[in-house]
């Protein structure tokens, strides 16, 4: 009798100290909630409130993308009711032009290793820690058996993923306190050199639990932190574990392919049974509104890639099956490549401080090699293409351009700045090439430009959109602005301009 008094004390105690994360009804509390997720900027406040109308109606159109709802720019009982779900402390947005790249998966910072060691630095007062161990365990194991990750527990105090369970104000600054039960549920760190990279910290107050609908469950909420561990970002797909709000207990829980899709483009296929992944269908996908490579190859084909996928074109059409990983069409490349370069009969693909030789879909060499070979340029280059004015390979970045003269280099009058190539968007470009028309394109944003070798400059009419006019996109498809400048709300009904622009032209006049 008097064990179960103190006990009752204990629970009693426990419920006076920690109060529930109120309900968000005030307008003040909205858009708190909004700012915290990135949904509105700092900026774009007044006294707390959006400072005008359509900052107001952009920022609720976002929120109820992510969450998956029609996206009516009102806050309806629905979206209530989704603010008011437990959740994950993270972002959801990092500025509006993310939220409009974005893919189903979004990717943050990576580890540059596979094998890593976690820990339990501040133990849980719901389980048994030989219990939260082996539910962590599994977490991991979710990633690691569709991917090439490694996951080892180790007794060190400084693991690479740092685990903690506490309550309110836990050392991570006023941001990060947590809000008892409810509302936030967990937070965790992206991969960084910072100590803190990678840590996941689990809210105390919440009741975690195990195989159990009662109370919050930990293997889930667990497996999600991990996820932004690992540098994978929230995914707007509801069925995904990497989707933002808590969806309940989950008997049978499997990872979405949206997942896989992510955590593959990260850290690759490794020996795991990847689950049967899908290419990208959602309309956005499907349109790759922003492409971060452009190049051709011996066969004449054409090709465009954002982060993840390529989509080829041959002639006038998109052969089926595209868009497609970029490792499934040239094995051996890795994702988040910089730029590429053909230069006949080779395609060359650069990132950071390597490039790789390919002949068509082919490795031709031993590859990465440093790009000290091509002396004189630097790392991370934005775009490379032979002028077809002149027969020459040029690169640029950021600003600025360079010339390249096989057999010799870059000579020391490069870089010059890209404000030569007249037209061009002044803070540089994301990827060029020569069409087999014999033109020079420029890709910057949604948009491109075509370089009249004649005037030396931008042709007249220019930019257009990159998806509808080389991807073979429907406008209605369209998501969202179409040019990353824009962004207001409506624009989110595809312009008017774009359908009729591409009913005039079509996919074939460039
Ligand atoms: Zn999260
Ligand atoms: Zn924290």
């Amino acid at each position: 009798m008097r064990r179960l008094c103190v006990i009752l004390l204990g629970c009693y105690l426990a419920a006076t100290f920690s109060v529930a994360a109120p309900r968000i009804e005030t307008q003040q509390q909205i858009w708190e909630f909004m700012e915290k997720y990135g949904y509105i900027t700092r900026d774009d406040m007044v006294n707390g409130m959006p400072k005008d109308e359509e900052t107001k109606t952009k920022s609720i159109i976002y929120f109820q993308k992510m969450g998956n709802m029609t996206m009516t720019g009102v806050l309806d009982e629905d979206s209530m009711n989704l603010m008011n779900t437990p959740r994950c402390g993270m972002k959801d947005m990092e500025s509006f032009a993310d939220m409009m790249r974005r893919k189903r998966y979004a990717l943050g910072p990576r580890w540059d290793r596979t094998d890593l060691t976690w820990n339990i630095i501040r133990d849980s007062q719901d389980l048994p820690r030989a219990q939260v161990e082996s539910i962590m365990e599994r977490a991991f194991t979710a990633w690691s058996d569709v991917s090439s990750l490694t996951f080892r527990k180790v007794s060190s105090s400084e693991p690479d993923i740092k685990i903690l369970f506490a309550a309110g104000e836990h050392g991570d600054g006023f941001d990060g306190r947590f809000d008892g039960p409810s509302g936030v549920l967990a937070h965790a760190y992206f991969p960084s050199l910072n100590p803190i990279g990678g840590d996941a910290h689990f809210d105390e107050d919440e009741t975690y639990t195990d195989g159990t609908f009662s109370g919050t469950n930990l293997f889930q909420v667990a497996a999600h932190e991990f996820g932004h561990s690992l540098g994978l970002r929230h995914s707007d797909v509801e069925d995904a574990l990497m989707y933002p709000y808590y969806r309940g207990y989950q008997p049978n829980f499997q990872l979405h392919s949206d997942d896989i899709n992510g955590i593959q483009a990260h850290y690759g296929e490794g020996n795991g049974k990847p689950e049967e992944r899908d290419t990208p269908s959602t309309p956005l996908d499907n349109c790759m509104p922003r492409v971060t490579l452009s190049t051709q190859t011996a066969d004449g084909s054409a090709y465009f890639a954002n982060e993840t996928h390529v989509f080829r074109r041959t002639g006038n059409t998109i052969p089926a099956g595209y868009p497609m990983r970029i490792v499934d069409e040239f094995p051996g490349l890795p994702s988040n490549l910089d730029a590429a370069l053909f230069y006949s009969p080779y395609t060359y693909f650069f990132k950071g401080s390597e490039y790789w030789r390919f002949r068509d879909r082919q490795m031709a060499g031993t590859y990465p090699r440093p790009m000290s070979d091509w002396g004189g340029l630097p790392n991370d280059v934005d775009a490379a293409f032979v002028w077809s004015r002149n027969g020459r390979i040029y690169f640029t970045k950021g600003d600025q351009y360079y010339a390249y003269y096989p057999g010799y280099g870059v000579s020391s009058y490069y870089p010059q700045p890209l404000s030569h190539w007249r037209g061009l968007p002044s803070d540089g470009v994301d990827a060029a090439f020569q069409y087999s028309n014999g033109y020079t394109y420029f890709f910057k944003g949604s948009n491109y430009y075509r370089f009249n070798d004649g005037t030396v400059q931008v042709d007249t009419g220019y930019p257009l959109n990159t998806a509808v006019q080389w991807l073979g996109c429907n406008p209605n498809e369209l998501v969202g602005p179409t040019s990353e400048t824009e962004g207001d709300a409506t624009a989110i009904i595809p312009s008017l301009f774009v359908i009729l622009l591409s009913t005039l032209i079509g996919i074939c006049t460039f």
